[in-house]
């Protein structure tokens, strides 16, 4: 008999430290790490560097085909064969992805692609709208808050790592904005799923956040 698949999906808003966690997580069950961010990010570092206005649908949906993202194995992002790893991560992509994914015609191809991997792969996979839309049905749910305050501390300290130019008010404001985008779009908002287990990371570090999210994985799978 097949054994069945594991799908474990985390939602939550922007710099909740999903993809830290997620990334860990999937390396300790050795499942497949899916970071649907950086799809959107992709889509948005394309449109800008082609000149195309990230809040003109007609013109970003026309080219959604034309781009060929590449989720690599050790976490780097390419599109076609451009590394844009650290690319995506800018503050212009910033200030932008929520546009684009706000967009029907872009959610419907990257959230098909997303479902179909989820198909045939024990996933950890992060993003907004995944235990609501791509995966209802994801054998485990998590949804992760922090304050906002703690949210920008630590993104700006990870941006400081990672050499990224930036200042602690201007991520306050693009969480914040990125927020609100995400959670008032018609289609697929950013939105706990109601059978989703929330989990406040504000007061934990990061082990603690782990140790946490894999008491619930193993209690839901009851391992
Ligand atoms: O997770 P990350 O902050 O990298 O996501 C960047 C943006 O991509 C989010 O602010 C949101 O607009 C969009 N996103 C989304 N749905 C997902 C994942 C990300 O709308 N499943």
């Amino acid at each position: 008999m097949e054994k069945k698949l594991v799908r474990i999906a985390i939602d939550g808003p922007a710099a909740a430290g999903k993809s830290t966690i997620a990334k860990i997580i999937a390396k300790k069950l050795n499942y497949t790490y899916m970071d649907t961010g950086a799809m959107y990010r992709v889509v948005t570092w394309y449109c800008l560097k082609h000149g195309i206005n990230c809040q003109d649908e007609k013109a970003c949906v026309a080219v959604i085909n034309d781009i060929k993202i590449d989720l690599r194995p050790d976490n780097t992002v390419y599109c076609g064969d451009i590394d844009v790893t650290r690319e995506i991560r800018t503050p212009i992509v910033n200030a932008n992805v929520s546009y684009i994914a706000a967009m029907k015609g872009i959610r419907l191809v990257l959230s098909g692609m997303q479902k179909e991997f989820a198909k045939t792969h024990n996933v950890v996979m992060d993003g907004r709208d995944i235990g609501t839309y791509v995966i209802p049905d994801a054998e485990v749910k998590i949804f992760m808050i922090a304050s906002v305050e703690c949210r920008a501390q630590r993104r700006y300290k990870e941006n400081m790592e990672k050499k990224i130019p930036c200042t602690i008010e201007e991520i306050r404001e693009d969480v914040k904005k990125r927020d609100y985008i995400d959670s008032h779009r018609d289609f697929a908002p950013l939105k706990k799923a109601d059978d989703a287990i929330e989990l406040d990371t504000s007061p934990l570090t990061i082990p603690e956040v782990v140790t946490a999210m894999m008491k619930i994985i193993n209690d839901k799978l009851g391992a």
